[in-house]
């Protein structure tokens, strides 16, 4: 494998090269790395809409399993 992939770009979280399966990440884990992002700041943005109908413990729960 050489350092650059095909397309000479670079993960956006680790700057590796990418991988061919993951783009535009290097790996699965920087791919579910930047999803996770994704959906915390969504969840966080959703949750500060209805913050006081959800119930709390869900929340902990939640955040547990990330
Ligand atoms: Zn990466």
């Amino acid at each position: 494998m050489s350092e650059r992939s095909a397309d000479g770009r670079l993960c956006p979280l680790c700057k590796r090269p990418t991988a061919e399966n993951f783009r535009p990440f290097c790996s699965k884990r920087c791919a579910d790395l930047d999803l996770a992002h994704w959906l915390k700041g969504d969840y966080a943005i959703a949750k500060r809409e209805e913050d006081d109908e959800e119930e709390r413990a869900d929340d902990i729960d939640k955040k547990d399993q990330v």
